[in-house]
């Protein structure tokens, strides 16, 4: 499994502070019957969410409504220095999980960290191509201010972490042009 320079209590920090925010202050699914987790519904393919470096060591994986998959990193664009497995989340119920358990990918959508030319981390719309429209991203509708700015002192907190720059780092890259 690649390794972590995060510790066990900072991932803890993290779900504690993610728990306390939302993006918009009502049930966004509400808006497109669960679009992001409903992934599945489409033909070959299932939800399902990687979990960052580390973020395994808060995970009890019995009972927690997911089934766990170790992926190697060659099969999916991650970045060179990515060697070895991931730890991949499949959901067993969705658009119903404990959101207390909820991957740290789930809880900062539909944000993504972006690191710009000048080298600062901004937060933007997530701009990956899926199968779904997310009605937030699509009218660009504006998210709670505690959300953009829990999401941003967490991925803050995630990049000084090798592996998880480097992820951010090339996502951004492939932004630039
Ligand atoms: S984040 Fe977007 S896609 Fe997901 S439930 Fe909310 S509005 Fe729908
Ligand atoms: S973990 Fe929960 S929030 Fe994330 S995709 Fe699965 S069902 Fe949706």
């Amino acid at each position: 499994m690649i390794k972590s320079t995060i510790r066990k209590r900072t991932y803890r920090a993290i779900y504690r502070l993610l728990d306390r925010v939302s993006p918009v202050d009502y049930d966004c699914g509400t808006l497109c019957g669960a679009a992001c987790c409903m992934v599945e519904s489409e033909p070959d393919m299932e939800m399902g969410i990687y979990l960052l470096p580390g973020e395994d060591k808060i995970h009890r994986r019995e009972g927690e409504g997911y089934r766990w998959t170790e992926e190697s990193t060659e099969e999916f664009e991650f970045p060179e220095s990515w060697k070895g497995k991931v730890f991949f989340l499949h959901c067993m119920n969705p658009p119903h999980c404990q959101r207390a358990l909820r991957p740290i990918q789930c809880r900062t959508f539909p944000l993504l960290p972006h690191l710009t030319e000048e080298g600062e981390l901004i937060m933007i719309y997530d701009d990956t191509e899926v199968p779904y429209a997310c009605p937030l991203i699509e009218e660009t509708l504006p998210l709670n201010d505690d959300f953009v700015k829990a999401t941003t002192t967490v991925w803050r907190h995630l990049i000084r972490d090798p592996l998880i720059y480097d992820l951010v780092k090339a996502d951004s890259e492939d932004r630039y042009e």
